[in-house]
């Protein structure tokens, strides 16, 4: 019997992305990555250095001007708008800096938000947001408004909200650069436990505290990625 081929979750083959300006801006210069399932990669760089635009190619929010962007094995970059929304719902969540939570919602309830875009059933969204809830550890919070609790409890109440539709990759930007250390421990155990359950996580961070979890450390220069030790 052949080996199955397992597709890799992420495959950037020398994408760029520049920007029109004066003079041009080159924020992605023929990047390459591949990040297999269940990898934890941390990516690390200077301001204005590409992170962003790096994340926001990832998560089909922007195209490559040029190159190649296979997720779960599909060629994403020539899919018309409708197609990639629906990659992107089906397979990505997002987690930011800001948690972006509705302060006069519920928890469960700001989760459930998770499903108002998009063709999702109405019967069963409370449940599944309990069940998102339940894997973030905050059944104990799910009535409470966000303003009453910790900030790590929010932060872990928005990746229950990304992970609602069963995401292959999380993708979080400095998802503890508003975290203390204690706070930032919770997040980061989280993480650890969502990798043993196979999602794949790329996080954006310039904390060493954050980057020495990840299973592999990127660095990105002036728009060019580099391997870390
Ligand atoms: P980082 O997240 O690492 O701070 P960004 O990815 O946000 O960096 O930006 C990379 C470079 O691209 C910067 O020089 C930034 O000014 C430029 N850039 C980002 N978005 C745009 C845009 N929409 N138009 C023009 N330039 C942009
Ligand atoms: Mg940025």
């Amino acid at each position: 019997m052949p080996e199955p081929v397992i597709e890799p979750v992420i495959e950037l083959a020398a994408v760029s992305r520049r920007f029109r300006a004066d003079p041009p801006v080159r924020a992605l210069d023929e990047v390459s990555l591949r990040v297999a399932r269940g990898d934890y990669v941390a990516v690390a760089g200077p301001s204005g250095s590409g992170k962003s635009t790096l994340l926001n190619v990832l998560g089909l929010l922007d195209r490559p001007t040029s190159g190649s962007y296979r997720l779960d094995g599909t060629e994403t970059t020539a899919l018309r708008d409708g197609a990639r929304t629906r990659l992107r719902g089906e397979r990505i969540g997002f987690v930011f800096q800001s948690f972006h939570l509705l302060a006069h919602r519920s928890v469960v309830e700001n989760v459930m938000l998770a499903e108002v875009y998009g063709a999702h059933p109405r019967k069963g969204r409370r449940e599944r947001a309990l069940e998102a809830l339940d894997r973030v550890g905050l059944s104990h919070r799910t009535g409470f408004p966000p303003g009453r609790l910790s900030g790590g409890e929010r932060q872990r109440a928005a990746i229950a909200r990304a992970l609602m539709g069963g995401p292959s990759l999380l993708l979080c930007d400095e998802p503890t650069g508003n975290l203390d250390s204690r706070n930032t421990g919770s997040v980061l155990a989280l993480f650890d436990e969502l990798r043993a359950q196979g999602l794949t996580i790329v996080v954006i961070t310039h904390e060493d505290e954050v980057s020495r979890r990840a299973g592999r450390r990127v660095r990105i220069t002036d728009g060019v990625l580099s391997e870390d030790a």
